[in-house]
């Protein structure tokens, strides 16, 4: 089953033509036909577009281009539904779009393709990113491979569980405040969020420009590795991001990490941690400390302060990155007598409940008279945060917690609670703010019912060679990423 194999894997069989291009799309899409009934990953797929890629990097295959030129020839690539692709449809997991389709390709995809990756599908997302479940999205909710009951995080849920359920064998998602982490750690798949500059987001829609970053899921932090080295890179078309070398990711993995100075934060220590997550992430723990890593307890002593920020600073920007949203210059459009009036029925009928809240929320903070006493002191928090971090980061090389406090939860479980379903990603937001890189990877499961638990690992600024350095080292040690759901 070719759409089961890990990038690498694929593109071995590949090269020694033992499989077509356009079998491993097929297989894809096979699987897609045998069980996204249930899983839900996908909003749409274009399988014609899918299988003339394919065909493509067939004849590229066969004409000589090796590995080594194109890193991702032939290899099935599903995006989130927040990322441009020429001709496609956008929706942003929300109604206001409508038949939008977008007349450019971002900067990864055009990364992608240009590594001879198959781009294909429309991943399920909550709306805007905004969410831990995918229960935002205006269209419907994805499952957990693991278990269709639960949900299978968010706002990336469509892309970890397409990954988790073999529907393709790496997807793109975004992450402001864990949404790549968060659900890959939900669905059992390797999940990273590169630092803030590294990747460009040029053709991502915003949500929070000064948070979002664009990254992989893969099954094996190689394929990681090996994703996050197409992606990355400078782009003129973004001006945050960074102009700096990419490192050969996939190529310094190994080398071990004896030595690697790794921090605990004291501050990670929550009440709310399960059980089971807890046992996990401690055992992982002294699994790296065995293959080499030292520890060292370490104070991140604003933590307690990062979701607070985060729900200032994050909305503040999202009510202006959607203000765009009008009706006029995209998508749909619901008319009225006015262009106030049509503003306000556009908006009133486009955008679901939680991206109003976020709105509201948004608006308020950066309204006159609130501004200092909110945004701004939102902002010195999150300098603290940053700080933090960076002061650890003379002491260690990286840090490790949990990516979540729980396994995932159970559909409608916190829909009714915001407050709740912020809470998910307490592990994953400082990461964000602070402009820093993560990785979410598996590191056991519960009993009963079996569902993944994800261990995180934190790196400095630029520091991603490290932290998967770290990962792999970890990962070829354990088999929890070899385990498939119920539902693949
Ligand atoms: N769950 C967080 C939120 O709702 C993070 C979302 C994200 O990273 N896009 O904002």
């Amino acid at each position: 089953m070719l759409n089961s194999l890990t990038i690498s894997e694929l593109t071995g069989k590949l090269a020694r033509r033992e499989a077509s291009a356009r079998e491993a799309v097929q297989a894809c899409l096979d699987q897609i036909g045998r069980v996204d009934d249930r899983v839900k990953a996908f909003l749409s797929h274009d399988a014609a577009d899918a299988l003339a890629q394919a065909d493509a990097a067939d004849r590229e295959i066969a004409a000589g281009v090796t590995r080594a030129a194109k890193p991702l020839l032939g290899v099935p690539v599903a995006l989130k539904d927040v990322l441009c692709v020429r001709g496609q449809p956008c929706q942003c997991g929300s109604k206001i779009l409508g038949d939008f389709r977008s007349p450019y390709d971002a900067t990864v995809v055009e990364k992608l393709k240009a590594a001879g990756a198959i781009v294909f599908g429309r991943l399920n997302m909550d709306e805007f990113a905004m969410g831990s479940s995918t229960e935002n999205s205006a269209f419907f909710t994805t499952r957990n491979p693991w278990d269709p009951d639960r949900v299978p995080g968010g706002s990336s849920g469509g892309s970890a569980a397409a990954v988790a359920a073999d529907e393709c064998l790496a997807a793109l998602g975004s992450d402001t405040g864990g949404s790549i982490r968060q659900p890959a750690a939900l669905c059992g798949c390797v999940g990273l969020k590169p630092t803030y500059g590294r990747v460009s987001r040029y053709g991502l829609v915003a949500f929070a420009s000064s948070l979002d970053q664009i990254g992989p899921f893969t099954k094996t932090v190689r394929d990681a590795a090996t994703v996050l080295e197409v992606i990355s890179g400078h782009d003129r078309r973004d001006s945050t991001s960074v102009p700096r070398e990419v490192p050969a990711y996939a190529h310094n993995l190994e080398g071990g990490i004896r030595g690697l100075k790794l921090g605990l934060p004291k501050e990670y220590a929550i009440g709310g941690l399960d059980p089971e997550v807890k046992a996990a992430v401690d055992a992982a723990v002294r699994q790296l400390e065995s293959l080499g890593a030292e520890l060292v307890e370490i104070s991140l002593p604003h933590t307690d302060y990062a979701a607070a920020a985060y729900y200032i600073i994050a909305p503040a920007e999202a009510s202006a990155n959607l203000a765009r949203f009008d009706g006029v210059r995209y998508g749909r459009r619901v008319n009225g007598a006015d262009p106030v009036e049509m503003y306000s029925n556009t908006r009133g009928e486009g955008f679901g409940p939680e991206v109003k809240r976020r709105i509201i929320l948004g608006t308020y903070v950066l309204s006159s008279g609130y501004y200092d006493a909110y945004y701004l002191r939102a902002q010195k928090v999150r300098t603290l945060i940053r700080r933090d971090f960076l002061n650890a980061f003379e002491r260690v090389d990286a840090i490790v917690t949990p990516t979540t406090p729980t396994p995932a939860f159970r559909i409608g479980e916190r829909s009714d609670d915001p407050l709740q379903m912020y809470l998910s990603d307490i592990f994953t937001i400082s990461c964000n703010l602070a402009g820093i890189c993560g990785i979410s990877l598996p590191c056991g499961f519960s009993r009963e019912p079996k569902l993944p638990i994800g261990l995180q690992l934190l790196g400095k600024p630029f520091g991603e060679e490290t932290i998967l350095r770290l990962a792999h080292a970890y990962e070829q040690t354990t088999s929890w990423h070899r385990e498939k759901p119920p539902l693949a």
